[in-house]
């Protein structure tokens, strides 16, 4: 099962931007592998990024396994191998939860602002998870007409999402890194309790070196900073050993 070999006997049940997901002998568990390819821009800006599989699987891995620590009920089970991971299969709630203690990236731009100011309170974005829209900023109500979530989910959704936040932040100011903004994922399992879900990665947070303000995540991609895969090194390597002097 943890093998490459094994892997190619797997029915691939989705292939992603960064991710392809295989079925496996247990229904209610999936295979995730995590892919060197970077897009951005709804996928018009596309390129390959060294290292960045195995790095986001093993950054994804030391933030799930701190947050479950915590008690954030979520789908994470094990790190099978440096591209590969075992977690519970759930529907994705078609929402993204983006929150922001910086201004930074589309906020700025819709905004007019410029980026870089600290928020002095969390800013919570919902957005429709619908590709053929670009994945469009929506509010609860349109939430609830597009049938994504009730009323009382969406307030689940943002308090589990606000705690996650709160953890986040304080886990990567001990790696020296400013968390800026982020986007997350839940799913619903067989049973219909909400978790967590979807990697937690560069690939989806901004981080910002607390000292400097240098950019370590897509950002160096997206924009063409160079030394894209460096950064992504870097945040494992400061992950590491902010877990390891917790
Ligand atoms: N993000 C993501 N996937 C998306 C859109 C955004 O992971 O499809 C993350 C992004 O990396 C950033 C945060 O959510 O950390 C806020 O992104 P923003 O809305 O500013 O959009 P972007 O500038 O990434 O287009």
């Amino acid at each position: 099962m943890s093998t490459q070999e094994e892997r190619k006997n797997l029915e691939m049940l989705y292939e992603g931007k960064a991710k392809k997901i295989f079925r496996t002998e247990n229904p209610e568990q999936v295979l995730v592998y995590f892919k060197d390819d970077a897009t951005a821009f709804n996928a018009q800006k596309k390129g390959s990024v060294a290292d960045k599989g195995a790095m986001n699987n093993a950054i994804s891995t030391l933030i799930y396994q701190h947050l479950d620590k915590q008690g954030v009920p979520n789908h994470f089970i094990e790190q099978l191998n440096e591209r590969e991971q075992l977690v519970q299969k759930v529907d994705i709630i078609p929402l993204e939860m983006v929150v922001r203690n910086y201004v930074a990236g589309s906020m700025a731009q819709r905004l007019g602002l410029e980026e870089g100011a600290k928020s002095p309170h969390t800013i919570f974005d919902l957005c429709y998870k619908k590709d053929e829209l670009g994945d469009p900023l929506i509010n609860d109500h349109h939430a609830v007409l597009l049938g994504a979530a009730t009323y009382e989910e969406l307030e689940e959704l943002y308090q589990i999402t606000d705690r996650i936040n709160e953890i986040l932040k304080e886990l990567f100011l001990r790696a020296d890194l400013i968390l800026a903004d982020f986007k997350i994922e839940f799913g619903k399992t067989s049973d219909g309790k909400i978790i967590l879900a979807d990697e937690i990665s560069p690939d989806t947070c901004r981080l910002w070196d607390r000292e400097t303000g240098k950019k370590l995540d897509k950002d160096r991609f997206r924009r063409d900073l160079g030394d894209v895969s460096e950064a992504y090194h870097e945040v494992h390597d400061r992950l590491v050993k902010a877990l390891k002097t917790a």
